[in-house]
């Protein structure tokens, strides 16, 4: 297949990089695995790969100075690895050009999930781009096609945390963390519950588009080319 996409594992975990080298083999991608930042750079600085995941936590360098030298010259797509939390609230909290992140431990069937979920994004973004959804923060109020939703605090906040990063897969768990004050231990039904509403109230504005999307096993996400 001449179109065969490689993606770039940078990994220190022999046990890591492995089961993601067979995943990636079974969804017809290529793969190049290094251990060290420093050989991660200069794949990419000679155009050798497609994509880039990039573990925080490298032996020589840290995967977030990894990402800021990258995105010094390229915008080829990075998916970050997590192990810690911490690192989560950095890449999503400052704008460090990762393209999506999975937290540790993960399956590597998420992992290629979400590689898809980003060629999907990155190879429709020249395409229109005008999103739909309207946010007033300050009013706490979202136009949807044109109509004011009646949003309740949580299913506001929802949209708004899709709407930021249309594509990005949020896991149930990072959505009850991120928009909860009081996260519980039954997120995923208090989670799910929520999105049902949600897409019910943008069913009746638009019933022919379905913006969120649903990743069995994973989370939602919003669509990126609505
Ligand atoms: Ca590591």
């Amino acid at each position: 297949m001449n179109t065969e996409k490689t993606i770039l594992i940078a990994e220190d975990e022999s046990g890591i990089a492995d089961s993601l080298i067979y995943a990636l083999k079974t969804e017809g991608f290529a793969s190049t695995w290094v251990q060290t930042g420093k050989d991660a750079l200069s794949i990419v600085a000679d155009k050798k790969c497609d994509f880039v995941i990039l573990d925080i936590g490298l032996p020589d360098m840290s995967g977030f100075d990894v990402l800021k030298k990258i995105r010094q010259s390229s915008k080829i797509p990075v998916l970050c690895l997590t192990a810690r939390s911490d690192e989560i609230d950095r890449i999503l909290g400052l704008e460090l050009g990762a393209d999506d992140y999975v937290s540790k431990p993960f399956s590597p069937r998420e992992v290629t999930a979400r590689i898809k979920a980003v060629f999907r994004r990155t190879e429709s973004s020249d395409k229109n781009t005008d999103s739909p959804f309207q946010i007033d923060m300050n009013k706490r109020q979202i136009t949807y096609f044109g109509k004011k939703l009646s949003l309740s605090r949580y299913e506001f906040d929802i949209l708004v945390l899709f709407a930021n990063r249309p594509g990005w897969i949020f896991e149930r768990q990072k959505i009850m963390d991120l928009v909860w004050l009081e996260p519980d231990d039954s997120f995923d039904r208090t989670v799910d519950a929520h999105i049902k509403m949600l897409r019910a109230k943008l069913k009746a504005v638009n019933p022919d588009v379905d913006p969120i999307e649903t990743h069995r096993g994973i989370g939602y996400s919003l669509k990126d080319n609505l």
